[in-house]
Formats: C-alpha cells, sequence, structure tokens
C-alpha cells in the first residue's frame, strides 16, 4: 500500500517513509491510497484473538512493506511487556446495556495517547533503517497536555532517536506538567510556550516547513519528525482500539455479527475519531461518528454548518487536551470528503492559513453529516455529568470523557437513535483530580497528591502508580520561551552531546 501527499497526490511513500518523515515535504498529510478491507469473517476471526494479535492484523493491512516478523516484534514490545494494566491497552466497560466505555487510558501515562505512542517509537527506527536513513532522529512534538508526556515515555532513551517537546506553559493541568517536568531520560527535553497550543503546534509545523533549517540539521546528521497526530504511525494503532472494541462487544454478546455500533469521541486534533472513520471506511459496521467538543467547538460549527472558522476566541478548559482550534487531521478528512482531490483540499488548507475560514460545498457537507455528529459542552456541563454519571453508575470519568458522555446525552435527545455506543474514555480521571473532586462537591486539597488520595477515598478506587510515583520525582526541566524562539531551541537542543 503507498501513501499520497493530501496536498499533492503525486507524492507516493512507502509507510516506511511516511512515518519517518511524519509530514509530507510541502505540508500535506500522508493519507493510504485505499482502505483495505475487513470482512464479517475477519472480525469473527479477529474476536478470538488477543488485543496483540488483532494489532498485527490490522497493522500488516497498513503497513504493507513490512514483515510480519517486524511488526510483531514492534507489537509485542508496545503491548506484551507489562506498559499496560493486565497486558490490555483498550478494555471495555458497560455501564448499561447501551453504553460502554473503552478504557485507553492503562497505560504508562494514563492517557489513551500512549496505545499509540507505545508503538510509534518502535516503529520510527525500523522505519528509518528500511528508508536507508542514516541520520539520527529528532521527534519535535507540540503537546496541550498529554501528547508531549506520552511521546517522552515512548522514546526515552530509544537509541537513534531524541525528543524535544513544546507544551503551553498555561494551558495544561498541573500533574500533566508535572508527568512532563519529571521526565527521565538521557535523550529527552521539555520547554514551556509562552502562548497557547495552537501556538505551539503552528511553531513546530513551521519547523517542519523550514527547509533551510532542515539542510542544517541535515548537515549536523538529524532528520526531523514529528509524534503528532498528523504522523501516520500514530493514527494507525488507533484503528485497531475501533476494532477490537467491536470484537469484544460481539465476544460479550452484546451485539450481533454485523450489527452497527456508534463510537462517540472527546476530539481535539481530530485524529482519534478519524481512526475511527478509517476503520469504518474497512468495514467496521459503524452507524454514527460523534465528535465531542468543549467550549472550544470549532468541530461542532463545523460539523453542523459545513464552515470552519477558527477566528474565535481560545478558552482555557477543564479539557485541556482538546483546547484546539485548528484540528490538524481534518485536513486527512477534507481529502476523503473532496473525492481525493488534493486540489481541493490544498485550497481549503490554504484559505485556513490565509483567512481562518473554509468552507465546504453541499455535497461535502451531506456527506459529512452523514457520518459525523457534531456535538460540545462548557466545563459546567462537563462538572454536571462527571457527577451524575458517578451518582448514577459508580463509575469516576475524566473531563475529557465527561464531554463526550455528554455529547452521546445530546445526540441521543436530539434523534432518539438507541444504537449500542461506544464512548472512548481518553484520560485517567486522577490526572484530573482537581476538576473531579470539585464536580462531585468535595473539597480539594492544595497539594497535588493529597488530591489524588481524597479521590480515592471518595471512589474507593486506587490512583495509578505512575501519578502516584512522581510525588518523589524531582523537577529536571523548567526552561520557557516565547513561539518565535522555538527554532533557536531546537539548535540548541540538538547541538548538546
Ligand atoms: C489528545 C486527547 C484528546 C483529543 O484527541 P485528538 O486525537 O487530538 O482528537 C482527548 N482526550 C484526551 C485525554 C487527550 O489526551
Amino acid at each position: 500500500m503507498k501513501y499520497l501527499s493530501t496536498r499533492d497526490s503525486s507524492l507516493e511513500v512507502d509507510s516506511a517513509r511516511a512515518i519517518v518523515e511524519g509530514i509530507s515535504r510541502e505540508g500535506g498529510l500522508f493519507v493510504p491510497s485505499e482502505l483495505p478491507r475487513l470482512t464479517r469473517e475477519d472480525l469473527e476471526r479477529l474476536s478470538g484473538l488477543s488485543y496483540p494479535q488483532r494489532a498485527q492484523w490490522v497493522l500488516s493491512r497498513f503497513l504493507t512493506d513490512w514483515t510480519g516478523e517486524e511488526l510483531a516484534g514492534c507489537v509485542e514490545g508496545a503491548y506484551c511487556g507489562g506498559r499496560f494494566e493486565d497486558d490490555d491497552p483498550a478494555p471495555l466497560s458497560c455501564l448499561d446495556e447501551d453504553i460502554c466505555l473503552l478504557e485507553l487510558w492503562h497505560g504508562p501515562t494514563c492517557a489513551f495517547k500512549d496505545v499509540a505512542l507505545q508503538l510509534l517509537p518502535r516503529l520510527m527506527p525500523a522505519a528509518a533503517q528500511k528508508c536507508g536513513c542514516r541520520e539520527e532522529i529528532a521527534i519535535l512534538t507540540a503537546t496541550s497536555g498529554d501528547t508531549g508526556k506520552a511521546a517522552l515515555e515512548g522514546f526515552r532513551d530509544v537509541p537513534g532517536t531524541r525528543i524535544l517537546v513544546f507544551y503551553p506553559e498555561d494551558g495544561v493541568s498541573r500533574m500533566q506538567k508535572r508527568q512532563m517536568t519529571t521526565q527521565a531520560g538521557e535523550n529527552v527535553a521539555v520547554i514551556g510556550i509562552r502562548g497557547n497550543f495552537d501556538d505551539a503546534q503552528s511553531g513546530v509545523k513551521a519547523i517542519f516547513g523550514d527547509r533551510a533549517l532542515e539542510e542544517e540539521l541535515r548537515r549536523e546528521g538529524f532528520v526531523l519528525s514529528s509524534a503528532n497526530s498528523i504522523n501516520w504511525g500514530r493514527l494507525a494503532p488507533q484503528i485497531v482500539y475501533y476494532i477490537s472494541a467491536y470484537c469484544d462487544l460481539l465476544t460479550a454478546g452484546r451485539i450481533g455479527a454485523g450489527e452497527p455500533v456508534n463510537f462517540c469521541v472527546p476530539t481535539g486534533n481530530f485524529g482519534n475519531i478519524l481512526a475511527g472513520y478509517y476503520a469504518k471506511g474497512m468495514g467496521l459496521p459503524v452507524k454514527m461518528l460523534l465528535c465531542a467538543s468543549n467550549r472550544n467547538n470549532v468541530l461542532t460549527d463545523f460539523i453542523r454548518t459545513g464552515r470552519y472558522d477558527r477566528n474565535r476566541r481560545f478558552y482555557a478548559t477543564t479539557s485541556p487536551s482538546m483546547d484546539i482550534l485548528i484540528s490538524s487531521n481534518l485536513e486527512r478528512l477534507l481529502y476523503l470528503l473532496t473525492g481525493r482531490s488534493d486540489r481541493e483540499t490544498r485550497e481549503k488548507m490554504e484559505a485556513l492559513g490565509r483567512t481562518g475560514v473554509y468552507q465546504l460545498d453541499e455535497r461535502e457537507l451531506s456527506a459529512l453529516q452523514r457520518e459525523f455528529y457534531g456535538a460540545c459542552c462548557d466545563d459546567a456541563g462537563a462538572a454536571d455529568t462527571i457527577r451524575r454519571v458517578f451518582e448514577r453508575y459508580s463509575y469516576l470519568c475524566d473531563p475529557h470523557t465527561a464531554v463526550a458522555v455528554n455529547a452521546w446525552e445530546q445526540y441521543r435527545a436530539a434523534t432518539g437513535d438507541r444504537t449500542k455506543t461506544v464512548i472512548l474514555s481518553t484520560a485517567s480521571p486522577y490526572k484530573f483530580a482537581d476538576t473531579v473532586l470539585e464536580a462531585l462537591g468535595e473539597d480539594c486539597p492544595e497539594d497535588d497528591f493529597q488530591r489524588l488520595r481524597r479521590l480515592e477515598e471518595v471512589s474507593g478506587m486506587p490512583a495509578p502508580a505512575a501519578l502516584r510515583a512522581l510525588r518523589e520525582t524531582e523537577v529536571r526541566f523548567r526552561e520557557t520561551c516565547a513561539p518565535e524562539e522555538m527554532r533557536d531551541r531546537v539548535r540548541r537542543f540538538l547541538s548538546q552531546g
């Protein structure tokens, strides 16, 4: 299978190169030239397999330039080595007949990004080797909180790689900041940006687009790559858990063969939900994909009106990993909605860069609305949902997951659709203990670790060991910079050691 750039379909690479380069040279994103087929028989067979076996099967359809052995090595390293609780990266937790949560946060950093970012660092050096790339790989990542930590943890001390993470200094939770600034590893660095996530992401994109810098770094022996969800190596592993969740529903007898389900996804950069759309494209029986947003509801408006308009106020919310006004992966959806037109995709992305706005035509909008439903709620709505879900089911959800539960309730009220729905639960509630405690009407201790303890008392559920352990870990990274200084910080980081 080949990968094409969304902005120039004549640029064609295999998956190894798509993963090493992260983003195409002219700014486009790599997309598969076609989607592999997933039949009902495949689903039945996969249902009898473990998560790593399912992952191996799905990945082998997309990464066709890899041997089974190569993939097995990466998959086993990521999912069988005790890095996920019970070696299961994606257990389902069903609240009642209609609704199950897909808990994607049982990995080392307690957010869903671990599922892909435990795998990507294993794919990356192997992909570099396949491409004959001799340079050291320098991973540059902008984070709204969770990607950064998951990428640091994934790439730490991986030979032949270095990783530099930029996060918005005041745009992440205290626990997220602590997780990142205490990161261990010889090949890592973390810098706070005096700006928001979009500033950090735009800065990183500009660095990727800087040909002079690329040449300069190549002479020094480095090639830049990305661990953001613009990298195909992030998206492919995420397709797996949609299929796996469906298999688990089948195995549990909660659905019959071929029965469609909905997935509801708390969305920021549109990476997670896009993986669901690819799974559907392969043949997974999915009725609707519910796109849940917080007060930064640019996607809700887009899905309802066909007009994407980023010219609006940016809000810092209690679900910071969704505080995004430019959802990068939407570009891959646009490519599909425009009938795989690189020209139209490029024009829309150029319009977005120039004016902050682009508009779908009627045909594109109705194609979008056939597949996606958008809903949003503010912080008060999310807090209310956390409280109601806990009271009703004794189930604790984090603020991101709560936004999704709220969106699903709105969808059901608006449409009456009773299709079984899987809600993607993207973070451990302990990562956002302050918000969760407040939502439950509990007082919130000043100290981060007393908060964990308080929440344990309230819920009777132990906090993840990885978060508790941070108490003993020293802060290593205190540096901050302005968005304009990011290039220099990259140079400085790479000139060390
Ligand atoms: C990253 C993240 C999201 C958003 O996922 P996208 O792929 O960016 O849409 C939602 N919830 C949590 C907890 C996250 O870390």
